[in-house]
């Protein structure tokens, strides 16, 4: 994994650095469709000690489009849970999900050059590779980021399932319809 794969969130990529350079302890709090998880990881990969901690029970703590709405007594049950005194880290980076054009522009790359060899040979079989998405495929990938909150990586696995139905109909090309498909395979969490 690479920094710059990471979707968004300078601040926190700057933390690392820092934290790496000192051997610090880190630790990042996020939503669940923020990059924590993935940050935590990162710096675990290099010797850190890191963690990642879910943001509050109402989930929008540190979520800038969104108010954290928990009452006082929530808030400090989870303060307590998460924050103990056995839990000090060095560096605390408040993490925010990344917006729908960061996570589109991070996906262009990858959706709108066709790879060289269009076709490959997996298992035997002809698979088409092009990731590209259409007008109206990036509108409804923007749409599901939006609406059921995918993070980077959701989105970007979730065209490749549409590649791969796409390739069970003998497509080119990724249509709207397999994209479509592709969406409801998510997983569904109870308040949606
Ligand atoms: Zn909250």
């Amino acid at each position: 994994m690479k920094l710059q794969d990471i979707c968004g969130n300078e601040h926190a990529k700057r933390a690392i650095e820092v934290a790496l350079a000192g051997n610090f302890s880190v630790q990042f709090i996020g939503p669940w469709d923020s990059e924590a998880g993935v940050l935590a990881e990162y710096a675990r990969q290099h010797q850190l000690k890191s963690r990642a901690i879910p943001a509050c029970p109402c989930g929008f703590w540190g979520d800038a489009a969104r108010e954290c709405t928990c009452s006082l007594q929530m808030a400090a049950g989870w303060r307590s849970k998460h924050f103990g005194e056995r839990e000090n880290y060095d560096l605390t980076i408040e993490v925010a999900p990344c917006d729908v054009h960061k996570i589109i522009g991070m996906l262009s790359g990858k959706l709108s050059e066709p790879e060289e060899a269009v076709l490959k040979r997996v298992d035997g079989a002809t698979r088409h590779t092009d990731m590209h998405l259409d007008e109206a495929g990036v509108a409804l990938l923007k749409a599901a980021i939006q609406q059921i909150r995918l993070d980077y990586r959701r989105a970007l696995r979730i065209v490749e399932i549409a590649r791969t139905i796409a390739n069970l109909a003998h497509a080119e090309r990724i249509h709207v319809a397999h994209l479509a498909e592709a969406i409801q395979y998510r997983p569904r969490r109870n308040n949606q």
